[in-house]
């Protein structure tokens, strides 16, 4: 892993705290600047939140996308987005589109 390009993927605080995290860090988004929070000992990358996580799977399928996390978070978090972009476009299907 290149650390030079490395991302913090981080839940937006309008999400709640489904954690029970009372010590969570809050700040922007480095890329779409809504409020985020992580994990006191979560490493020094830059935050990015899930919806802007989600569009760059959209669109490039996870390829490249390099996370400051552990290699089980990393999976867990790939497999939720695919999940939820795998979802949506059967919601689309089902639409007629
Ligand atoms: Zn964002």
């Amino acid at each position: 892993m290149n650390d030079d390009d490395a991302v913090l993927i981080c839940l937006p605080v309008s999400f709640g705290n489904p954690g029970g995290f009372d010590d969570n860090e809050q700040g922007p988004c480095s890329r779409c600047g809504q409020l985020v929070c992580w994990r006191p000992h979560a490493p020094p990358f830059p935050r990015v939140c899930m919806d802007c996580f989600h569009a760059e799977v959209r669109a490039t399928g996870g390829d490249g996308l390099n996370i400051a996390y552990t290699e089980d978070t990393r999976r867990d978090l790939l497999a939720y987005a695919l999940q939820a972009l795998a979802a949506a476009e059967a919601a689309e299907r089902k639409r007629g589109h």
